[in-house]
């Protein structure tokens, strides 16, 4: 993975990552990364969960990024600023607060509520939503919504594009018409999107998103990222091999950089 970025990391502050940022930086320089950016679980407006920083912490996360910022120069390793959004219909008066709060590099919008009762990708929730929806219905439900959140053009790119499918449910037949309104989107409002390598970690045991998504996101020459969603040091960077090869096999030839919310593309 020499001199590639490693765009979604989190820190102990979302209370599901362990290890200080810097140990972070130290790994992605053992594995030749140049670039990496942290992107923590963003505050809610109002206490939502247990599992993002709280909006006392937001000032820590800031420290705790800028320590990392100067280990990595040490260390030949660029350190950006970013964070990970929760969308939620009605949460943009708010996000677009956070939007001010920091000079971010970077913001990634994220879908986990399918409601504001069900995260798609939480264990506990698993049973309740299998009772509730059929794997189509939380499908139609989670793509609506990413697209909803492409469209407030709130953020720079969009994170784990088809999440639902974590614990395997997927359903059957062409899944193209689940994409397509978000692909739209994405093209339309100029957003990118990332190749997630998390999706490896878990029961499904894929790239987030699967290879139809991705090369109809390529005709459609929509910018690429790719993020290992580290929740720990050692994950940082992992999978990379596996999402260079699978967006060259889509035909990218290029992946997008993030410095100031502006995006530049380099060579992959
Ligand atoms: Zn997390
Ligand atoms: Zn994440």
């Amino acid at each position: 993975m020499q001199g590639f970025a490693d765009y979604h990391m989190h820190t102990p502050l979302c209370h599901h990552a362990e290890g200080h940022p810097r140990a972070y930086v130290e790994v992605a320089a053992e594995r030749g990364l140049t670039e990496i950016g942290f992107s923590c679980h963003s505050p809610m407006m109002a206490e939502f969960d247990d599992w993002r920083m709280s909006i006392e912490d937001f000032p820590r996360y800031l420290e705790l990024v800028e320590e990392a910022r100067a280990h990595g120069e040490t260390l030949g390793v660029t350190v950006r600023l970013g964070l990970e959004v929760d969308y939620l219909p009605g949460h943009d008066p708010w996000i677009g607060e956070l939007t001010k709060m920091a000079s971010w590099d970077y913001l990634i919008g994220s879908v986990h509520y399918l409601t504001t009762e069900l995260v798609v990708d939480h264990p506990e929730h698993l049973s309740q939503m299998e009772k509730d929806y059929r794997p189509e219905q939380v499908w139609e439900l989670y793509w609506e919504l990413y697209e909803r959140a492409i469209r407030t053009r709130l953020f720079d790119f969009m994170a784990h594009p088809d999440l639902p499918k974590k614990f395997g449910s997927v359903p059957g037949g062409d899944l193209s018409n689940y994409y397509a309104g978000s692909l739209i989107a994405l093209h339309e409002t100029g957003t990118a999107f990332e190749i997630n390598t998390a999706g490896l970690r878990k029961p499904i045991g894929e790239l987030y998103p699967a290879m139809g998504f991705l090369s109809l996101a390529r005709q459609a020459g929509i910018p690429l990222v790719i993020g290992s969603d580290a929740h720990a040091p050692e994950e940082v960077g992992e999978g990379f091999d596996r999402a260079i090869a699978a967006a060259k096999d889509a035909g990218y030839s290029q992946l997008a950089r993030f410095k100031q919310r502006e995006r530049t593309l380099t060579d992959c």
